[in-house]
């Protein structure tokens, strides 16, 4: 088909021109001494982006399910209790993992369109007056549903419950697009992947670990090889990996962290916000609901569109791809067939994006839901025109 492809699924996201250069290299000698000069900086380089002083970062060649693998199975031992919230399809596929490794996880089961509910993990850490549960998960995008949760929060039950579990947040669709604090928050395991607000293809794991990880990380005694903690550290201290590491996604690495710098964590918080507003406001256009089912719950990287009950989301997604080469989120297990997403994360800007929410208008026009053409457009225009940059309105 000609012209560009729009690809709208909330990951992988549209890899900037910049890093697809800088992913051209020809190969090289990892043991070489020139190696850790271009890795040392990049772990000094994530720290920030974490927002940590003092976390240890590891880069695992795996997609950000090995990152999850990798925490637990460093942090915890066989048997250990983990509380665990379920309310889409990858806080659903973290729990299966959790039970899978032989851990034994309580799962506070959640409507799908809601979070993690603070009050009630206050509630079961304070009856755990043995200190049973070893760690408690929390998801701060589920990109299923498109869905965020508050990590401050989390951590002030926690201490309110005065409990010692380690805290495990997944920031898969979160990082680098929503403000993530791991050192205000005590996040223990801060958990991503490569492929969504790192504008990356998919194929490392980042991960960030509290000197309480690290130090659980000394006595936990789940198996693990390939993702163990100690090897990495002792390889990463001088720049170096226990093995072969994906050298074009380290060069990519490197470049997109400039371009964050550039452009400035915050102010890429800020036009994700302002680029989700332009979606929200589209979806009301529709007479459409999101999946989220209050704004509090609101995701400003991913939005799952509900349709009426009577016609089938995927339909939406296929007639999408087939006639306008856009490529939008399918709905997952529970929702599936009954949600389609916008994946609104990454590097993209507004006009972008209206391509997306025209093309998501026609492609239900033609499967007869009856919204009305051009309104979704019109309603994120109305939006982006109304809530323009700051680096805009200050020049
Ligand atoms: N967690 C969340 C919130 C995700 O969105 C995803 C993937 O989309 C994952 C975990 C799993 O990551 P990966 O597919 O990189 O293994």
């Amino acid at each position: 088909m000609a012209g560009r492809h729009f690809l709208f699924v909330p990951g992988p996201t549209n890899v900037p021109d910049r890093v697809l250069r800088a992913m051209l290299v020809p190969m090289e000698d990892h043991r070489s001494p020139k190696f850790p000069e271009l890795t040392l900086p990049l772990f000094q380089d994530l720290k920030k982006i974490f927002k940590t002083t003092d976390g240890q970062i590891f880069l695992f060649p795996s997609s950000g399910t090995g990152a999850w693998e990798s925490a637990f199975t460093n942090t915890l031992s066989p048997g250990d209790k983990v509380l665990a919230s379920r309310f889409g399809q990858f806080t659903h596929l973290w729990i299966d993992m959790a039970q899978r490794l032989g851990f034994d996880v309580q799962v506070l089961e959640e409507e799908w369109g809601t979070g993690v509910k603070p009050e009630k993990i206050e509630e079961i850490l304070r009856a755990d007056k043995d200190h049973k549960i070893k760690a408690v998960t929390a998801c701060h995008n589920e990109t299923a549903t498109g869905v965020s949760s508050d990590i401050g929060a989390v951590r002030k039950a926690i201490d309110a419950a005065g409990h010692p579990a380690l805290l495990f947040v997944d920031t898969v669709s979160s990082l680098v697009s929503l403000d993530f604090r791991q050192d205000q928050w005590r996040v223990d395991l801060a958990i991503s992947g490569s492929q969504k607000g790192l504008m990356l293809p998919a194929g490392l794991s980042v991960l960030s670990a509290s000197p309480k990880a690290i130090a659980a990380s000394k006595t936990a005694k789940s198996k693990r090889c390939y993702f163990d903690f100690d090897d990495m550290i002792k390889a990463n201290a001088t720049g170096y990996f226990p093995y072969t590491p994906p050298l074009p996604l380290l060069y990519g690495l490197r470049e997109a962290l400039k371009i964050i710098n550039e452009e400035g964590l915050e102010n890429i918080f800020e036009r994700h916000h302002r680029l989700a507003g332009g979606v929200r406001a589209a979806v009301k256009a529709w007479g459409l609901q999101p999946c989220a089912k209050d704004p509090k719950w609101y995701s400003d990287t991913v939005t799952a569109i509900v349709v009426p009950p009577a016609f089938n989301a995927a339909e939406v997604i296929s007639t999408a791809y087939r006639r306008y080469n856009l490529s939008l989120g399918a709905g997952l297990s529970q929702v599936a067939g009954k949600v389609f997403r916008i994946g609104h994360l990454g590097d993209l800007n507004e006009l972008m994006l209206l391509g997306a929410i025209a093309g998501a208008e026609m492609a239900m026009a033609d499967v007869g839901i009856p919204v009305q053409l051009g309104s979704g457009v019109a309603a994120a225009q109305a939006h982006y025109r109304a809530a323009p940059a700051s680096a805009e309105r200050a020049a």
